[in-house]
């Protein structure tokens, strides 16, 4: 059995962080358990441009920022692949090795993982072609052709960034309209390189071995087909939440997010669900941290008992 905590974070993206900070602040002894790197979407993410008091950000800086200011007031952290959490008199945080932790409380930040296409060519060309970060793989397309898949805030905001290094970016969309927000979408449209595939699915992802060559895209309306020529694939097509670890609580609704109520804390007291994998309609850096403070003064008060 591991050290006691009064709070274990699970993740720790903007709103495990942004609870690291304010539960530590306060004098609780906390662990931050994260199964990749600090961050979370941030990470993945080439520009902010939309938390208060940051203008403009590359997201992996307000990323390092935030990961340093959460250990500032004494919080720890760990890599640790959490596989379930148990409900008790102390909850039980147990990792994939076998750890078992133990808290008060626990609060879940594990985010959304990217959706994949689930097409022909996908699995076999991640690595060569196949890429679902931007920021991370962007510069492998330096003057060549890419293509973005999805209409979202994620897909179109990505598709900006490589319009800057790729010398042509296509976006493929399934209806004719764009889910993203309207000011990304002006500056889409205004981009010269980026041109917009509508009413398309993706079929296959075509290669010659060595690395992606094309992509087969069938019309919704005639269920004609043709190929896209390019060099990459970047499908952007939502994601799902990471909530397996609580699957036995009955905390998650049909999609598996985390129904909490106004203080974050789930209906089992004592585990909260903080940021994007909350049952939510605004999943942003900014209400990711307001999450988390609202979770971490609440578990603060119950803890302490005032
Ligand atoms: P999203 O908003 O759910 O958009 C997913 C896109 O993928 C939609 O255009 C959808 O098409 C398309 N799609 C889904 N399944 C598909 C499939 N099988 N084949 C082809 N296309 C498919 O996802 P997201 O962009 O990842 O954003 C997730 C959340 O994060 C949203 O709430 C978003 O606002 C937020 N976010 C915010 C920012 C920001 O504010 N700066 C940045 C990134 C993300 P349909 O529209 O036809 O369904």
């Amino acid at each position: 059995m591991g050290k006691h905590y009064d709070i274990i974070i699970i993740g720790s993206g903007p709103a495990g962080m942004s609870a690291a900070i304010y539960g530590s602040r306060a004098g609780l002894s906390v662990l931050i358990v994260e199964a990749g790197a600090p961050g979370g979407k941030l990470t993945k993410t080439h520009d902010i441009q939309n938390y208060p008091g940051i203008k403009t950000m590359r997201g992996y800086e307000l990323a390092m920022q935030m990961h340093e200011h959460s250990l500032n007031f004494g919080a720890e952290y760990i890599y640790g692949n959490v596989v379930e959490v148990k409900d008790g008199e102390n909850k039980q945080v147990i990792l994939e090795d076998g750890t078992v932790l133990e808290s008060k409380v626990v609060l879940i930040a594990t985010g959304t993982l990217e959706r994949t296409l689930n097409i022909p060519g996908e699995e076999v060309n991640m690595g060569r072609g196949v890429s679902f970060c931007a920021v991370c793989d962007g510069a492998f397309f330096r003057d060549k052709v890419v293509t973005v898949i999805g209409g979202g805030n994620s897909a179109l905001e990505e598709a900006l960034y490589l319009s800057t290094i790729a010398k042509k970016v296509n976006i493929v969309i399934r209806r004719d309209v764009f889910r993203a927000e309207p000011l990304v979408q002006k500056h889409v449209l205004e981009t010269n390189n980026i041109r917009v595939v509508k009413k398309h699915i993706p079929l296959e992802i075509l290669d010659n071995e060595l690395k992606v060559t094309g992509i087969k895209l069938q019309n919704v309306d005639t269920n004609e087909t043709f190929v896209l020529e390019t060099d990459a694939v970047f499908p952007y097509i939502g994601a799902d939440p990471i909530s397996q670890m609580v699957k036995d609580l009955g905390i998650t609704d049909q999609d598996g997010y985390i129904i909490v109520d106004e203080n974050k804390e789930t209906c089992v007291k004592g585990i909260y669900a903080i940021g994007d994998v909350t049952q939510k309609t605004l999943r942003q850096v900014v209400t990711a941290t307001n999450d988390g403070a609202i979770a971490a003064q609440h578990a603060f008060h119950v803890i302490r008992g005032i």
